[in-house]
């Protein structure tokens, strides 16, 4: 069986990789493997947010739309479900994952199935209980400004470059047992953007520094002049590129392991676009459907398959997909990449109890819930979904409606034979 190597970039939106178009060089690596390997035009995440879009990615159902900072639920629903962590250890894989997320590390659950999982938490789930509760629910400032000058300082969290915690993963892999299945999530591309001064191409230490600062000190909100909001976007663009150096070096030096790749990213990023900056950040309640922040690159590299996938996939197939790769059956209930051939898409997110679905199609998208009127955009002619056309597709609208109707419900069914499995006790 292969090695195989997953590789978490967060909040990289798909048009600011230049394989997919991009006018700026931002990852060379990452294009060099999309001419080798296979790479999905459409590929869009299982949600918004870390949680939501790596739990539908590791599970193959969505995650509850629900509330993304109460842990305790992530938790539970983590122990309903199958992983693929856990069914590679089965199959006969080492399992390892290096994390540097709060969002995606054991205090949310994701460490099921694996028997390595360094996420930098240190085990303190109560000491991240208290601050999670004071930083996010109770809105705090203070707590807010103190966390982050902490994970500053240490270099954790959304500060960890990936450098820091390279060499944690080339010794597991020298050390572990093969074959293996290793996941990184890197959080260089993360907001703040902060690319070490090598990387810098684009922005300078005061102008990326500046631009970091400005966003956080009008609380995210669309409060930057444009002169502003392009800083911001090169010190993003420079982070892409310190990204992608990453996965270079991994390559280099995991060549006699010679693993399978499959990079791409959880969701992407706001820039002022549709009102909003970053994604869905809790505190300005900005958790929308537009493209950029659930179109995501994904590439498949070093699997004997080429080629360029048009057809819209989830990152929900991730697990099948994998599954497929080396020859075994998938124990998912989504499909895999590989057998995509799909009209659409679906994802959701939630906010404040409002419910929000998108239906992702190869040119044509429907949002509902999202304002007080659906959308229905033609992203063959606006991409940037600046036209809602809803109104001229009376009959489109009405279908796209019951079929959002048909998924949620499916989706509360689906959640309430769940829980009832999990009641049960042999
Ligand atoms: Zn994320």
């Amino acid at each position: 069986m292969r090695n195989i190597v997953l590789v978490t970039l967060d909040s990289v939106r798909a048009d600011h990789c230049s394989f997919m178009g991009y006018h700026r060089e931002t990852t060379p690596t990452l294009d060099k493997m999309a001419r080798e390997g296979l790479v999905f035009e459409n590929a869009i995440a299982a949600g918004v947010g870390t949680p939501a879009s790596m739990m539908g990615a590791f599970t193959g159902n969505f995650a509850p739309l629900a509330d993304e900072i109460n842990s305790k639920l992530w938790r539970e629903e983590f122990k309903r479900r199958k992983t693929l962590a856990q069914v590679l250890s089965k199959l006969g894989y080492s399992t390892g994952a290096v994390v540097p997320n709060t969002f995606a590390s054991s205090y949310f659950g994701f460490n099921k199935g694996f028997q390595y999982f360094q996420d930098f938490l240190g085990g303190k789930t109560k000491f991240y209980e208290r601050i999670f509760e004071r930083v996010f629910r109770k809105n705090g400032k203070t707590a807010f400004f103190i966390r982050n000058l902490m994970n500053f300082v240490l270099k954790r969290e959304v500060f960890t470059p990936w450098e820091k915690y390279y060499e944690e993963i080339t010794d597991w892999v020298e050390k572990t047992k093969e074959p293996f299945f290793l996941w990184i999530l890197l959080m260089d591309t993360h907001f703040p953007y902060l690319a070490p001064r090598k990387f810098r191409k684009r922005s300078s230490f005061l102008s990326m520094y500046c631009s970091n600062w400005k966003l956080q000190s009008v609380n995210f909100e669309n409060r930057l002049i444009e002169r502003e909001r392009q800083k911001l976007i090169d010190a993003y663009d420079d982070s892409i590129r310190y990204a992608d150096e990453f996965v270079k070096r991994l390559i280099k030096d995991l060549k006699d392991y010679d693993p399978i790749y499959i990079i791409h990213s959880d969701h992407g990023e706001g820039f002022g676009e549709h009102g909003f900056y970053m994604h869905g950040f809790i505190r300005n309640k900005a958790v929308c459907l537009y493209e950029e922040l659930i179109h995501i690159p994904l590439i498949i590299y070093n699997a004997d398959i080429m080629g360029r996938i048009k057809e819209p996939v989830s990152l929900l197939g991730l697990s099948p997909t994998i599954l497929e790769i080396i020859d075994k059956n998938n124990e998912f209930p989504s499909k895999s990449f590989l057998r995509s051939g799909n009209e659409w898409v679906m994802v959701g997110a939630v906010e404040n109890g409002r419910i929000k679905i998108a239906i992702r199609m190869k040119n044509w998208k429907f949002i509902t819930g999202q304002k007080d009127v659906d959308e229905l955009y033609n992203l063959k002619s606006d991409p940037h979904e600046q036209e809602n056309v809803i109104n001229e597709y009376p009959e489109l609208a009405k279908e796209m409606r019951r079929i959002v109707e048909i998924h949620v419900k499916q989706e509360m069914e689906k959640r309430k034979i769940r829980e009832r499995i999990s009641r049960i006790k042999l």
